[in-house]
């Protein structure tokens, strides 16, 4: 394990440097010296296996891990039983996809509220997540799934919320998009302190091992009074979240997360900028890199 940056999909430089396929992407990530790559299937797991097989080949050869998002319309809250299944099914899918691309982690939404009270959806999204654990990781020993922070108010997934989802079963990774959960509470990341409180919370319910390897998202987030209106560039420094704050606690606790820039476009070059932060932090304390 080592901390790892990288991009969600492509950055709109990598195509205008005239790259076409993702199959592309680990060399021209790994030449610009990040090391993680997230693959979306977020509109749907439509990869199909020689592709997912050569873009894992390449990732391999390029030291550049590998993890995906599986798709937005997962909803462990359907009040439909089967639609709740549904959702599961989809991450068994995703799981596919990823052993062919040689990774270990899925990020997924939980779900959403809709109408009914916050409690009961929540209640539904343990269910689903205690019922599938014990075939879903006989099967996908080697797999985490990562419930993320959500940026809307009426979605599933504050980080106490996440943080009892993980508690159900030691293959759930947190995911701590610090966009959503800044846009959710109307722009609350301010200091170190803040952040520390998110990763409190999580340390208090699941302990220290699995948040020094969790899932982190990172980018600036428009919002509203109802949480996240959209993804922004670090060139835009009205709504934050910024990552000095974090980038201190993570040297500071000894983290090694797997860091995911979703800038609108600029990705990669944003997860560089991280990188350059920490590391900024490492040398300033004298550690070496
Ligand atoms: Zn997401």
């Amino acid at each position: 394990m080592a901390i790892r940056f990288g991009p969600s999909g492509n950055s709109a430089s990598f195509y205008e440097q005239g790259n076409k396929k993702s199959v592309q992407a680990p060399g021209w990530i790994a030449a610009r010296g990040l090391n993680a790559y997230e693959y979306s299937f977020g509109k749907g797991i439509t990869i199909t296996e020689p592709t997912a097989r050569a873009i894992g080949e390449a990732a391999k050869a390029h030291d550049v891990e590998i993890s995906v998002h599986a798709p937005y319309y997962i909803n462990l809250a359907n009040p439909d039983a089967e639609k709740r299944s549904g959702g599961i099914e989809y991450l068994r899918r995703s799981a596919q996809a990823l052993r062919w691309f040689g990774g270990t982690r899925i990020v997924f939404h939980p779900g959403s509220c809709a109408k009914l009270p916050r409690a009961q959806a929540m209640e539904f999204v343990l269910a689903m997540l205690k019922e599938a654990a014990a075939s879903f990781f006989a099967e996908y020993p080697d797999v985490f799934l990562c419930p993320e922070t959500m940026g809307k108010l009426n979605q599933v997934g504050t980080p106490a919320e996440v943080a009892q989802m993980c508690a159900v079963h030691d293959n759930y990774l947190p995911t701590v998009d610090f966009g959503h959960v800044n846009a959710r509470e109307q722009g609350v990341l301010k200091t170190k302190a803040d952040y520390a409180a998110v990763l409190d919370t999580l340390e208090n319910e699941i302990g220290s091992d699995r948040v020094k390897r969790m899932h982190i998202h990172f980018s600036r987030i428009e919002y509203t009074a109802a949480g996240e209106k959209r993804h922004l560039t670090f060139a835009d420094k009205q709504y934050g979240p910024f990552f000095e704050p974090l980038a201190e606690l993570i040297v500071q606790r000894n983290m090694e997360p797997v860091i995911i820039c979703e800038s609108d476009g600029t990705m990669a070059e944003d997860a560089l900028e991280m990188q350059r932060i920490y590391l900024g932090i490492l040398e300033q304390k004298g550690e070496k890199i």
